[in-house]
C-alpha cells in the first residue's frame, strides 16, 4: 500500500474530479430530484473512487463520498436530528462480490439465517412513534440529519398515525422506504398526457419531488406507498431478529412488505437473487437489486457498521438495463 506521500499527482487530481462530480450528481438526485446521469453511470463513478481509494489508502479522508451518507439536505424544511444513524448499504454488483461479502461476515461469527428482501428504488424516510403515536417523520440526510416532512407522510395511507394492539411500544424508530407505486406512476402520466402536460421521467425521481412539497396535498394527491424494513432507536420493543421484527411490525399495523425471505444458506440467497433478477418487473414498486441481512439481531449487532454503512447487510445490484458498453466512455465534466 503506497503512504500518502507516494499518490501519483494525476491519481491525487483525479480522485478530487470523482469526488467533486459524485457530490454534485448526489446533490441532483437527492436534493434536486432530477439526475442527469443513470444510477449505473453514478455507480461505475462512484467505483472507480472506490478502486483509487484502495490503491491509495491516503486519498480516503472522512469527506470522500465512499465514507460518508451523501444525501446533503436542502432548506426547504426543519432539520431533524434522527434518534439513531441511518445509513446506506455497501453493493456487490455479481455473484463473487455477494460471495465474497458473505464470507467475510462469517469470518468470526456464524450465520444461521438470511433475510434476502427487495430492494425498493425509492427514498429513505425515518418514522418516530411515541406511545403509539407517529410523532415525527423525516428524509435520511446526511444519515444524522434530516428533513421534518411529517406533514407530508401523515398523508401516506399506508403509514399509521398510531399504532394498533395491545403491545405498543414506548419508542418506536423505523426506517424504511418510500414509493411510486408502478400503477399509480402510470396512471399520473396517462393524466398529465391527456391534460397535454409532460409526463414524469420516472417513478423513484417522482416520489422524491411529490415527498417533498411544500403543500402536503400535493403529496396526498400522489398516492405514495412505503414499505418499512429497518429498526432505529426503541423501548419496549425487542425482537431476536429481523423477521420478528418485521412480524411484529405488521402487527402494530406497519407496512411491511409480503416478498422478504428468510433462508439458512449462501445457495438459497443466490436463488432468491436469480428468481427476482427474472421477475424484478412483477412487482408493485421498481426494484434495483435484492438486499441480504444478517437476521439475528445480536449478531448484527456484534458486525456492527462503517461510518457508511452497516456490515451485516449488503445491497446486490442488478445489472442496469440499458446498454452497459456505453458506460466506458462517460465524461465526468458537469
Ligand atoms: P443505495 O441506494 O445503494 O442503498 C441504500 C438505501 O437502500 C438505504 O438507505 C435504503 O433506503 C434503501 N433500501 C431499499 N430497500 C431496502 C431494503 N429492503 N432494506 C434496506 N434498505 C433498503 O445507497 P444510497 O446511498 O441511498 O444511494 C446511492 C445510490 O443512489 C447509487 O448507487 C445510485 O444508484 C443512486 N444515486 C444516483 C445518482 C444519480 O445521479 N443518478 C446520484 C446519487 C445516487
Amino acid at each position: 500500500q503506497a503512504g500518502a506521500e507516494e499518490v501519483p499527482a494525476d491519481a491525487r487530481a483525479r480522485a478530487a474530479e470523482l469526488a467533486r462530480v459524485l457530490d454534485e450528481h448526489a446533490y441532483r438526485y437527492y436534493v434536486l430530484a432530477a439526475p442527469t446521469v443513470s444510477d449505473a453511470e453514478y455507480d461505475v463513478l462512484y467505483r472507480e473512487l472506490v478502486a483509487l481509494e484502495e490503491r491509495y489508502p491516503a486519498l480516503r479522508t472522512p469527506d470522500s463520498p465512499t465514507q460518508k451518507v451523501t444525501e446533503t439536505p436542502s432548506e426547504l424544511f426543519e432539520p431533524v436530528t434522527h434518534l439513531e444513524r441511518l445509513l446506506s448499504l455497501d453493493n456487490a454488483f455479481d455473484e463473487d462480490e455477494f460471495q465474497a461479502w458473505a464470507a467475510r461476515a462469517t469470518k468470526e461469527t456464524s450465520v444461521a439465517a438470511w433475510l434476502c428482501e427487495l430492494k425498493i428504488d425509492g427514498l429513505a424516510v425515518d418514522l418516530v412513534y411515541e406511545d403509539g403515536v407517529l410523532v415525527r417523520a423525516a428524509t435520511r440526510g446526511d444519515g444524522r440529519v434530516g428533513e421534518d416532512i411529517t406533514a407530508n407522510i401523515r398523508t401516506l395511507r399506508s403509514v399509521p398515525a398510531r399504532l394498533r394492539g395491545p403491545n405498543v411500544p414506548a419508542l418506536l424508530e423505523v426506517r424504511g422506504e418510500v414509493f411510486f407505486p408502478v400503477a399509480a406512476f402510470v396512471a399520473l402520466n396517462e393524466s398529465l398526457v391527456a391534460d397535454g402536460k409532460k409526463p414524469y421521467a420516472n417513478p423513484r425521481n417522482t416520489a422524491a419531488g411529490s415527498l417533498r412539497q411544500k403543500d402536503p396535498q400535493v403529496t396526498a394527491s400522489r398516492g405514495l406507498a412505503m414499505y418499512v424494513h429497518g429498526l432505529g432507536a426503541r423501548r419496549g420493543f425487542d425482537p431476536p431478529s429481523q423477521s420478528a421484527a418485521y412480524e411484529a411490525l405488521a402487527e402494530l399495523g406497519l407496512p411491511i412488505s409480503p416478498r422478504y425471505r428468510v433462508v439458512g444458506d449462501v445457495d438459497a440467497v443466490l436463488a432468491y437473487i436469480r428468481e427476482w433478477g427474472e421477475h424484478r418487473h412483477d412487482v408493485e414498486h421498481e426494484i434495483d437489486g435484492v438486499v441480504v441481512k444478517v437476521d439475528d439481531l445480536a449478531t448484527q449487532g456484534r458486525l456492527g457498521a462503517t461510518s457508511k454503512a452497516p456490515r451485516w447487510a449488503i445491497a446486490y445490484k442488478y445489472p442496469p438495463e440499458e446498454v452497459t458498453t456505453r458506460l466506458k466512455s462517460i465524461e465526468v465534466n458537469v
